[in-house]
C-alpha cells in the first residue's frame, strides 16, 4: 500500500482527505496556493507548503515525483485542475486522482487518463436520493454508468423469508453477495436461511434490475 501522499487544494473536500490520512497515520504533503488555507493545515499534516500546482517547476522542486499518490482537490477552477493533472501525468505519478467538478470536467480527465476521477457532490446526491426514496436503502455504490451494488435492510417483505424463497436473481436478475447480520458479514450467504429484521442484504447488479428489486422488495408499502 503506498504511504506517501499529496493532496492539492485544501478546500471542504481536499483538506477532509488531508485530515482522514494524517489521522490514519500517513505521511501527507498539502498543498494550496492560499497561504491561510496551508497554514491551517500546518499541524495537521506530514507537510505544507505555499505552491500554485499549474507551474511544473514548482511541483517538481516540491518533490513531487516522490509521492505514490497525488489527489487534486481543485474544484472551482477547472483549468487549474486540467493543467495540474496533465502536469502530474507527465511527472510520471503513479497514481492520481482528481476531484470533478462536472460532467465535462470529468470526460477531460477520463482523456487524460487519470486513474480515478471522483465527484463527491453528485455521488452523494445519488446516495442520498437512494435512501431518500427509503429508509430500507442504506447505502449505494456506482460502479459504473450501469451497475451499482446497494446496501438495504431486509424490509418486512423479505423478513422470515430464505434466498431460495426470494430467488433474487432469477426474478431480478440481481445478485445478493453478502449479508450483514449483527457485527458478521457472511460473503457466502446460506440460501436456506430465513432472513431476520436487522439483517442487511449487500446486492450487486444493473441499475435497471437493481431499482425493479428496490420497488418490489425493499420499500415497503406503509
Ligand atoms: P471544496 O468544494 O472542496 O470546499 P472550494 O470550493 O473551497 O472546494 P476550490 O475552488 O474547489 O475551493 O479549490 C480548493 C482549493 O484549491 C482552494 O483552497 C484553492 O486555494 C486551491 N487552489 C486553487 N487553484 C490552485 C492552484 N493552482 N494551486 C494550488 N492550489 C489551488
Amino acid at each position: 500500500m503506498s504511504k506517501d501522499f499529496a493532496v492539492i487544494g485544501l478546500g471542504r473536500f481536499g483538506g477532509s482527505i488531508c485530515r482522514e490520512l494524517s489521522q490514519e497515520g500517513m505521511q501527507v504533503l498539502a498543498i494550496d496556493s492560499d497561504e491561510d488555507r496551508v497554514n491551517e493545515y500546518k499541524n495537521i499534516a506530514y507537510h505544507a507548503v505555499i505552491a500554485d500546482s499549474t507551474d511544473e517547476d514548482t511541483l517538481r522542486e516540491i518533490g513531487i515525483k516522490n509521492f505514490d499518490h497525488v489527489i487534486v482537490a481543485i474544484g472551482e477552477n477547472i483549468q487549474a485542475s486540467i493543467l495540474t493533472t496533465v502536469i502530474l501525468t507527465d511527472i510520471g505519478i503513479k497514481k492520481i486522482t482528481v476531484k470533478a467538478q462536472n460532467d465535462y470536467h470529468e470526460k477531460i480527465l477520463n482523456k487524460i487518463g487519470v486513474d480515478q476521477v471522483v465527484h463527491p457532490e453528485r455521488d452523494m446526491g445519488r446516495r442520498l436520493a437512494h435512501n431518500i426514496i427509503s429508509n430500507n436503502i442504506l447505502d449505494y455504490l456506482e460502479l459504473s454508468d450501469e451497475h451499482s451494488i446497494v446496501e438495504v435492510k431486509a424490509g418486512k417483505k423479505m423478513v422470515g423469508k430464505s434466498l431460495i424463497d426470494l430467488d433474487i436473481r432469477a426474478n431480478f436478475g440481481c445478485n445478493i453477495v453478502a449479508i450483514k447480520r449483527g457485527r458478521d458479514i457472511n460473503v457466502s450467504p446460506s440460501a436456506e436461511d430465513a432472513l431476520r429484521e436487522d439483517d442487511i442484504l449487500i446486492v450487486i447488479g444493473a441499475d435497471k434490475d437493481i431499482s425493479r428489486f428496490e420497488r418490489r422488495l425493499v420499500i415497503d408499502d406503509d
